[in-house]
């Protein structure tokens, strides 16, 4: 286990806007923060809020083997072993997978886990697959052009020839474009954890994490507009790409919060 995720203090020394590595993301899911999250985000309000968006676009293109390369504390994989796909689970931070793998095994499902950084996907996942998920505003963790680059053409390397990648991400154009003024309050699955941005610049979105009995934790991400993330995949090689607007939060204005990219290599 990395050293640094088992502490429970994130640690972002004395100028924390100045954070802003790929490579930060280890170390921003401390233990604590990734055992609070679960404890306190119900699975069964999450369903409720996100419905049945990707088994039915996953359904729709006729995938069975799912690759999802950030399961986090496996939120998604096990839905998707629930809807009756093959799924392996990969990550980057070992704290997360081991949440996943006991969040599966409660539930009944041994997860097929593989330690991976997306920059190195292929060096550790060998199968190919027919979809890859990228969900949960994960992407947002890449602090650099060429790191982002390299991810995505991991990922369509990693896929059949007419393989989908599904990659999530928050609205960050109107956070960009007007300012904390336009920023409200997001709750998840109710009202255990409010999210909202401390920070805001092209380079960095520093975003607080507020739980309902007063612990905070933060992440730093990198803000990528929607017409950025778009072009990157089409670059990369992906031939069809199509945003939806999504609605995971109960809470929402007018503008979705968060975009959902379906990227088909054929
Ligand atoms: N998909 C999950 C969800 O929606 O609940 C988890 C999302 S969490 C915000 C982002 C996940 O991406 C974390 O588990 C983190 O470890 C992983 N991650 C971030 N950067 C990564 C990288 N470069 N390689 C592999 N995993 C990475």
């Amino acid at each position: 286990m990395n050293t640094l995720s088992s502490k429970t203090k994130q640690d972002y020394g004395s100028d924390p806007v100045s954070v802003r590595e790929t490579d930060q993301y280890r170390a921003e899911y401390v233990h604590a923060f990734v055992q609070k999250w679960d404890s306190l985000i119900d699975w069964d309000a999450r369903i409720q809020s996100e419905g049945s968006f990707f088994i039915d676009k996953l359904k729709e293109r006729g995938c069975r083997q799912v690759l999802d390369v950030a399961t986090g504390t496996g939120f998604h994989s096990v839905r998707l072993l629930e809807a009756g796909f093959e799924v392996v689970s990969a990550d980057g931070s070992a704290e997360m997978l081991s949440k996943a793998f006991t969040n599966a095994r409660s539930r009944g499902h041994l997860l097929r886990t593989v330690q991976a950084d997306w920059r190195w996907l292929n060096q550790d996942v060998h199968q190919k697959f027919d979809a890859i998920i990228c969900l949960g505003n994960s992407f947002t963790h890449l602090f650099n052009e060429n790191d982002r680059r390299k991810a995505l053409a991991e990922f369509y390397a990693a896929l059949r020839h007419d393989g989908v990648l599904i990659l999530d991400q928050r609205n960050y154009d109107a956070l960009l474009d007007y300012g904390f003024s336009s920023t409200h309050t997001y709750y998840y699955c109710g009202t255990n954890v409010s999210v909202k941005p401390v920070h805001v610049d092209k380079g960095l979105a520093r975003f607080e994490y507020n739980f309902s009995d007063n612990d905070k934790f933060y992440l730093n991400m990198f803000p990528l507009r929607k017409s950025y993330t778009t072009r990157l995949m089409q670059e990369v090689g992906f031939q069809k790409i199509e945003t939806f607007g999504d609605f995971q939060e109960t809470y929402r204005e007018s503008e979705p919060d968060f975009f959902i990219h379906i990227a088909e290599k054929a």
